[in-house]
C-alpha cells in the first residue's frame, strides 16, 4: 500500500532528477498496447500522402467559404484556405503521433510510490460533433509502483489526444488507460474541465458552463481516500 502523501513537481525538477534514475529504456515492441481502443499508436502517413491532404484540405476549405456564401477570391481570403490547412494539420498532429515514441526514454524505475500530480495542464481540441473547439484544464495523477515518467511528458499526452477530434470524455478516458498501460502505475486518476464553443456559441448558449469529466483507475478507484486526496489537490485550482 503506497504512502499518500502528496507532491507537486514541475518538469524542470523531474529532469533534475534524472541523472539519478536508472534510465529504462523499452523496446517499443514491449511497449505495445494491449488493445487498440486508445490509438496510442499511430497511423503514420508518408510525407507525400501529408503534401497531398494539404493540397485536399486547402480546396475543402475554398469550398467551405464559397457554401456559406464567401468569395474565396477576395484579398482577405486569398491565403485562408492555406492557412486554414496548416491550421488542421497541426489541430490534428495527434493523430500522427506516436505515444509510445514520446514516452520511450522518458520511463525510469524508480522506487517511489507517492502520488504524483501535474494539474493545470491547458489543453486545445475539437469536439467531433461540431468541429468547434472545446478547451480546458487536465490534471493528472499517478501512483507508480516501480516506473515513473518524466513529468514534462504528461502535458505532451495529453496533447496528442486533445489534437484530434473528440468528445470530452473518451479524451479524458485515453489519458488515464495509455498512462495505465504504459507505466502500469498503482492507479491513474485524470480530470478534465472544459468549455465548448459550441455550447458557447449556438444552442443553448450557456456562458458558464463548464464540463467535468474524471478517468480513475486502479487504487484511485478502489480507494476512496485516495481519491479524495486527489480531487481534493485538484480542487482549489478549479476553471473559474
Ligand atoms: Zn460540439
Amino acid at each position: 500500500m503506497p504512502k499518500l502523501s502528496s507532491q507537486r513537481r514541475n518538469g524542470r525538477e523531474a529532469d533534475e532528477t534524472r541523472n539519478a534514475r536508472e534510465l529504462l529504456v523499452l523496446p517499443s515492441a514491449q511497449l505495445k498496447p494491449r488493445s487498440n481502443n486508445h490509438k496510442a499508436t499511430a497511423r503514420r502517413a508518408q510525407p507525400e500522402q501529408r503534401k497531398n491532404a494539404g493540397a485536399a484540405l486547402e480546396n475543402v476549405a475554398r469550398k467551405l467559404l464559397v457554401e456559406i456564401g464567401e468569395d474565396p477570391t477576395r484579398e482577405g481570403l486569398v491565403r485562408t484556405p492555406k492557412r486554414m490547412a496548416n491550421a488542421w494539420e497541426f489541430l490534428t498532429s495527434g493523430y500522427r503521433a506516436d505515444v509510445l515514441e514520446i514516452l520511450n526514454g522518458a520511463l525510469f524505475n524508480e522506487k517511489y510510490n507517492e502520488m504524483v500530480i501535474v494539474k493545470d495542464i491547458d489543453f486545445y481540441s475539437l469536439c467531433e460533433h461540431h468541429l468547434l473547439p472545446f478547451y480546458g484544464k487536465c490534471h493528472v495523477a499517478y501512483v507508480p509502483d516501480g516506473r515513473v515518467v518524466g513529468l514534462s511528458k504528461i502535458p505532451r499526452i495529453v496533447d496528442v489526444f486533445a489534437r484530434r477530434l473528440q468528445v470530452q470524455e473518451r479524451m479524458t478516458n485515453e489519458i488515464a488507460n495509455t498512462l495505465m498501460e504504459v507505466l502500469q502505475p498503482a492507479g491513474v486518476a485524470v480530470v478534465t474541465e472544459a468549455r465548448h464553443l459550441c455550447m458557447l456559441m449556438r444552442g443553448v448558449q450557456k456562458q458558464n458552463t463548464v464540463v467535468t469529466n474524471s478517468a480513475v483507475l486502479g487504487l484511485f478507484h478502489e480507494d476512496r481516500a485516495c481519491r479524495e486526496e486527489f480531487m481534493q489537490l485538484i480542487s482549489h485550482r478549479q476553471m473559474g
